[in-house]
C-alpha cells in the first residue's frame, strides 16, 4: 500500500483511497508523523471495505464484454438481430460506433418491453424515446415522455425490468416519496436488491459508446 502524506495548510486530517493500492492523506502543518499513523491506523478497516468494493467493482467490470450482446438472462431478442461485425478491421472509435448502433438497433426491444408492462400494470404511457446519458438508466417528464437509456440493453432482462417499472411509476408520482416507493414494491417487490445490483452496472452508464 502506498502512502502519500501532504502536509499543508489546513484543520483536520483527511484521507482519500486514490487507487486500488493508494491512499494519500492530507494533514496539518503541525500534526506530528506519530499522530498521523495513528489516524490511518485506526481508518485500517474502512480503507480495506472499499479497496475490496473498488477492486469487485473493478473484476466485474473487466469481465463485461461488450462487443457480445449475448447473455444469458437477457431479454430474448438476440437470435433475430445478431449483427455480426469484423471488429479486427475497425478501428475504437468505429468499433465504438458501430456498438452503439447494434444497441439503438435493438432499442424496439426495451419499448416492447415497456409497452408489455405498462399494459400488464394499467400505466399508460404517450411517448417512449431513447436516450444517452452518463448518469442515468431512464427518466419520465411530466410532458408524457419516458426515456430509456439504450446502454440498457445489455442488462440483464430483470434489471432492464426493473428500469421500466421504476419509470413507469413515476407517471403517478413525479419524485422519489415513500409513496413512489411503495408503487415501485406493488409491481417489482425485489425492487432493494435491484437497486443495488444497478449500482455494479454503473460502468457502463460511464462508458463513451
Ligand atoms: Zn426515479
Amino acid at each position: 500500500m502506498e502512502i502519500k502524506i501532504v502536509k499543508e495548510q489546513r484543520k483536520s486530517l483527511l484521507l482519500r483511497i486514490t487507487s486500488e493500492n493508494s491512499i494519500l492523506v492530507k494533514a496539518p502543518l503541525k500534526c506530528s508523523d506519530n499522530s498521523i499513523q495513528k489516524f490511518i491506523d485506526s481508518k485500517k478497516s474502512w480503507i480495506n471495505k472499499h479497496i475490496a468494493k473498488m477492486k469487485m467493482l473493478d473484476n466485474f467490470a473487466k469481465s463485461f464484454d461488450f462487443e457480445n450482446l449475448i447473455y444469458e438472462n437477457t431479454i430474448p431478442i438476440m437470435e433475430t438481430k445478431n449483427i455480426r461485425l469484423d471488429y479486427e478491421k475497425l478501428s475504437l472509435a468505429n468499433k465504438l460506433k458501430s456498438i452503439k448502433n447494434q444497441y439503438l438497433s435493438m432499442f424496439s426491444v426495451l419499448k416492447e418491453r415497456t409497452i408489455f408492462l405498462a399494459q400488464k400494470f394499467g400505466f399508460k404511457v404517450d411517448k417512449i424515446s431513447s436516450c444517452s446519458s452518463a448518469v442515468k438508466w431512464g427518466s419520465y417528464s411530466s410532458t408524457g415522455e419516458l426515456k430509456l437509456n439504450y446502454k440498457l440493453i445489455i442488462l440483464p432482462a430483470i434489471l432492464v425490468d426493473y428500469v421500466i417499472v421504476h419509470e413507469l411509476c413515476h407517471i403517478r408520482h413525479l419524485n422519489h416519496k415513500p409513496q413512489f416507493w411503495r408503487e415501485v414494491e406493488r409491481y417489482y417487490p425485489d425492487y432493494k436488491k435491484a437497486r443495488k445490483e444497478m449500482k455494479l452496472y454503473s460502468f457502463v452508464l460511464k462508458t463513451k459508446f
